[in-house]
């Protein structure tokens, strides 16, 4: 007899009820040579008996015992706890069909009939043994697997996609919430128990598995009928049938809500500062060395702030870490708003800003700022900062003054990788400690000069205002054909007490940021108007006047009040003033800003677009704005004669005006030859060099009489 590999492991223990003992010693006799234990009991009583105890792995029963038969042996043995897996083995001397078929009816697993072969019995028995034992695996492992998958929330699913036939596995349909009976059955009914946003994201890996035998392998929500939803993490593999080349699919699904909100709770800890929310070091970190790439491709400047509280210390040992602590988010929130600020400056609204603010620990901040203008950007920001801080703070009834030391390392020049910006940073902001706390230092010390230099330059024109160092010059607009003066831009000079005459283009930036743009462009707008009628009154032709307009003024909704009191003070006609505005200023709100136009369009002022051909006007935005003029870009004026380019730009120009009924000024006119040029297209009026540059009111003056005087003569 070969030897059995199920029987090597452990001895199977054999019980055999018959009431005739030699018929027990024959079974013996057959079964113990091959390895197994043969426990003998003598009638069914005591077989039920014997069986409790030994728990024996078979049961041999003969059917005609005198206090119970082996039938009714064999039904009670199957009532018992063990006896439901038990193999049972049914000894007749009746071989009849119909004692067979009774024998199956209580239970028996196989019979064999009397006599018995030795051999044949115990191969039986043999055999009998390992299918059971093999089953017994299969529903362990079965069973197990159940309950793996209920432990991971895991459920298995099959879909035959040519006949649509979709099964879910019983853990899957507790999952989705439905009972197995009510499942359709159908890759429907499965997609329906699916969120409907996520729908075409399963049904689109499904068929990309079924025609390019990708692997399935998604994420999707499920919502219970009770509004409860989760994740669950979908995959799935293609098989193929080898004798009819059929594909099934053959999935997982298991929910994986929990596990996502543990990796967003550890992301959190990972990345955030516990106390003010705002990304810790390694976060920080990681967005400084994105943002490198991407100003290093696009050549821009980058900044980091390194940001030390002053006397942090001190307070948080008097006043305790409760304080301490809630000072620290304090001034999280105005580090934030100060960086929000600073994103809305909307000067380089082109440039998509990804600001970042990080703590690194203890009352150590960071800011990143990207797309710098220039690198003395980043001074402004850290100048508003301190501003910022500045105000006193109230915690638990004390009020508490904080200062802050911030050091400034800009990329490229001051370091091209993380470590290096860092530390630089960190050295600069060591460096403003020095410099006797509550300040901000570059680490290029050239920056520190301009910075420095910028501060001064904001300081200065805070102060020209009140010091009434504003004065106005005024440029001459003429008739193209006749060169009369028709009217004159008035241009804001700066009469600084060191300096001398500072144009416009050194100081707008710095007007913009410090807010002084609005006051001092209202001032432009009354002094213009109280000039032009000065000289009309003093009996000087009429002329027009005007007036730029910056975003500030345009946007901060005071305009038309600005504008009804200059020309009522004045006593201008409002038909002389007229307003320039830029092409983008309007564009960013373009419902108000027509209702104001029209405003003041009904007020009689008159408005034009500046510097037109550098923006980006569409002609039917300009077409809703009540407009007069359009004033053409000096840069298409300057090489009108070489540059064939800017010739259609201008003749296009012109066209597209005179269609809306506009006229067109041409700006920076040098030479008379562009005047020839811009007169052959059907530009309307001209200024620029060729016949003043802007100049005071005075010389002005002489100008309009001499141009009076010159009409009088011919
Ligand atoms: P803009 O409104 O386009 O003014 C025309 C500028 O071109 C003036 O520069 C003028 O001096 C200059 N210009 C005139 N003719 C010629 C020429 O033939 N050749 C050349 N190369 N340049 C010529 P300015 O006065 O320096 O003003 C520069 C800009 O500053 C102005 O451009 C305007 O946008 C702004 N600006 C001037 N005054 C004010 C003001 O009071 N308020 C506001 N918000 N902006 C102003
Ligand atoms: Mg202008
Ligand atoms: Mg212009």
């Amino acid at each position: 007899v070969p030897e059995d590999h199920t029987m090597t492991q452990t001895r199977p223990t054999i019980l055999i009820a018959d009431d005739d003992p030699l018929s027990r010693l024959f079974v013996r006799n057959a079964l113990e040579p091959a390895g197994m234990t043969v426990a003998e009991a003598t009638g069914g009583q005591d077989a039920l008996v014997k069986f409790e105890a030994l728990a024996p792995d078979l049961v041999v029963l003969d059917i005609m015992m005198p206090d119970m038969d082996g039938y009714l042996t064999c039904s009670r043995l199957r009532t018992l706890p063990r006896g439901k897996r038990v193999p049972i083995l049914i000894l007749t001397g009746l071989d009849d069909e119909h004692s067979i078929a009774q024998a199956y009816q209580h239970g028996a697993t196989d019979f064999i009939t009397k006599p018995v072969n030795a051999t044949i019995l115990c191969h039986h028995v043999r055999y009998m043994l390992r299918t059971n034992n093999v089953l017994h695996a299969l529903i362990r492992s079965e069973s197990r697997l159940e309950l793996a998958q209920r432990i991971a929330r895991i459920g298995n699913w099959d879909w035959n996609p040519k006949t649509n036939r979709l099964s879910m596995s019983n853990e899957l349909c507790r999952l989705l919430g439905v009972r197995p009976q009510d499942f359709g059955g159908t890759f429907e009914a499965f997609l329906n128990l699916i969120h409907p946003d996520d729908r075409p994201v399963v049904t689109g890996a499904l068929e990309r598995l079924v025609s390019q035998h990708t692997p399935c392998d998604i994420d999707h929500r499920v919502v219970l009928p009770n509004g409860t939803d989760f994740i669950i993490h979908l995959q799935a593999e293609g098989v193929r049938e080898e004798e009819t080349d059929e594909l099934t699919v053959i999935g997982t699904a298991q929910d994986i809500t929990e596990r996502k909100q543990a990796e967003r709770a550890i992301h959190q800890l990972a990345y955030y500062d516990s106390l003010t929310g705002l990304a810790n070091r390694v976060l920080f970190k990681d967005r400084l060395s994105n943002a490198l790439s991407y100003a290093e491709r696009y050549h821009q400047h980058l900044a980091t702030l390194f940001i030390d509280l002053d006397r942090f210390k001190v307070i948080n040992d008097t006043l305790g870490h409760t304080v301490g602590d809630r000072l620290l988010t304090h001034v999280a929130e105005r580090l934030s708003e100060s960086v929000r600020q600073s994103d809305s400056v909307g000067r380089h609204a082109d440039h998509e800003p990804t600001h970042a603010l990080a703590r690194l620990g203890g009352d150590e901040f960071t800011i990143l700022l990207t797309a710098l203008p220039t690198p003395e950007d980043a001074g402004r920001v850290a100048r508003r900062i301190l501003e910022a801080l500045a105000h006193p703070l109230s915690i638990d009834g004390h009020e508490i003054f904080i200062s802050a030391s911030i050091g400034i390392s800009i990329f490229p020049s001051d370091g091209a990788t993380v470590e290096a910006l860092l530390k630089n940073a960190d050295t600069a902001m060591y460096h403003a400690k020095e410099q006797g706390r509550n300040n901000c230092q570059f680490y290029s010390s050239g920056l520190n000069a301009a910075a420095a230099e910028r501060l001064d330059l904001e300081n200065e024109l805070r102060r020209a205002l009140e010091r009434e160092e504003f004065v106005v010059f005024y440029q001459p607009k003429l008739n193209i054909h006749s060169r009369k003066i028709l009217g004159a831009e008035a241009l804001v000079r700066w009469k600084h007490p060191k300096r001398g005459l500072v144009p416009p283009g050194v100081f707008l930036n710095a007007a913009i940021d410090t807010g002084l743009i609005r006051p001092m462009d209202e001032w432009v707008l009354r002094e213009a108007c109280r000039q032009v009628k000065a000289w009309e009154t003093a009996g000087l032709p009429p002329i027009t006047v005007s007036a730029n307009v910056s975003n500030s003024l345009f946007h901060g909704r005071t305009l038309p009040a600005t504008v009804a009191d200059a020309l009522r003070d004045s006593g201008l006609n409002p038909s002389q003033l007229e307003l320039e505005l830029t092409e983008s200023i309007a564009m960013r709100d373009v419902e108000a800003s027509v209702t104001m136009l029209e405003g003041l369009r009904t007020m009689g002022v008159r408005l034009s677009i500046d510097d037109f051909g550098t923006g980006y006007s569409s002609l039917s935005y300009l077409q809703r704005f009540p407009l007069s003029r359009l004033k053409i870009d000096q840069s298409f004026v300057r090489d009108l004669l070489t540059n064939e380019n800017n010739v259609k730009i201008t003749r296009a120009i012109i066209a597209m005006a005179h269609s809306l009924n506009l006229s067109v000024l041409a700006e920076g006119v040098e030479t008379e030859g562009q005047l020839a040029r811009l007169r052959e297209e059907g530009c309307d009026e001209v200024q620029g060099y060729l016949f003043s540059r802007p100049v005071c009111a005075e010389d002005f003056e002489k100008l309009l009489r001499g141009d009076a005087d010159a009409r009088t003569a011919a």
